[in-house]
């Protein structure tokens, strides 16, 4: 458990109001655990997202027990359906306001089927799919959060997008994957550009030991890829999520990054 931190004690984020994709499990829930610890309890609220009711209830209570006076809502959706996106908007312009910041970090993802390479995604509706979860969702919840907790002097209003090396390196078997990365950090790019008071960052966490590394070591089709993520696990180089979830609080604290830029775990 990560430490408590005293209800009333001034904190170094202040009242936050926090919006977290996959929220349920992995670097999701040790990212809820790490911005808990320095946000102010009291009128701050956290709004964790992801499809398992049951994951969220679990997170959602380490929360309340470590942050005393946080109010924490849950909201069980597949951001990969409209009617689930439309649900995290509505659960999204609901929140309190009246923090001293926003931040809305896209942490869900899903790696998409491994199995073929490129040539074998012949079904434009499996590319669809991927593509409305994955650059979709995290588009459309973006424009609705910003939209609701709108400029404002007092609010400093933060959008986190959870990046890869994979939005900059091609990997074999990873068509999709590489492909949602790439647009999800020019699309917060565009994001950066276009609005300068949002403070934009596209985090890449590194390696982290979760499902979705387990994955690629099972299900790769690419026996090289298969056999360079087991290497990594073998040798202990992945990361425990708590580690790459504090360097994401640190880079949000110093708050010194330009808005729009890709900085990886490892070069921060
Ligand atoms: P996990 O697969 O362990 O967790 C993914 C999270 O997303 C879960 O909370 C899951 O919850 C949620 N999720 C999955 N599908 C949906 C959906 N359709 N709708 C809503 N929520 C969904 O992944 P990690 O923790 O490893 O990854 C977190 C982020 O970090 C991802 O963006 C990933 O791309 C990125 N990343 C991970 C790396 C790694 O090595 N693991 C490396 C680089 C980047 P539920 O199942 O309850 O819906």
């Amino acid at each position: 458990m990560e430490p408590g931190n005293g209800g009333d004690k001034a904190q170094p984020l202040g009242t936050v109001a926090c919006v977290l994709t996959g929220a349920s499990r992995g670097l999701g829930r040790s990212l809820a655990l790490a911005l808990c610890s320095r946000v102010r309890g009291p009128g701050s609220c956290f709004l964790l997202l992801a499809r398992s009711a049951e994951g969220l209830a679990g997170v959602a209570g380490e929360l309340r027990a470590a942050c005393p006076g946080l109010e924490v809502r849950c909201e069980a959706v597949d951001l990969g359906t409209e009617e689930g996106l439309r649900r995290a908007e509505r659960s999204a312009r609901e929140l309190p306001q009246g923090q001293e910041r926003l931040l809305l970090i896209h942490n869900a993802g899903s790696l998409g089927d491994l199995s073929k390479t490129f040539v074998g995604f012949t079904n434009p509706t499996e590319v669809n799919n991927y593509l409305a979860f994955n650059v979709t969702s995290a588009m459309c919840l973006t424009s609705a959060v910003l939209g609701t907790f709108t400029k404002r002097t007092a609010l400093r209003r933060v959008v986190v997008n959870i990046s890869s090396l994979c939005a900059l390196k091609p990997y074999k078997s990873f068509s999709l994957y590489c492909s949602g990365k790439a647009a999800r950090d020019m699309m917060f790019q565009v994001l950066a550009a276009e609005e300068p008071d949002v403070r934009v960052l596209n985090y890449a966490p590194g390696s982290l030991d979760t499902d979705m590394f387990q994955q690629v070591c099972t299900d790769s089709v690419d026996p090289e890829v298969r056999h360079h993520f087991q290497n990594m696990k073998d040798s202990g180089t992945v990361l425990d999520c708590k580690v790459s979830a504090e360097k994401l609080v640190n880079l949000l604290l110093v708050d010194s990054f330009q808005s729009g830029a890709h900085i990886d775990f490892y070069d921060a």
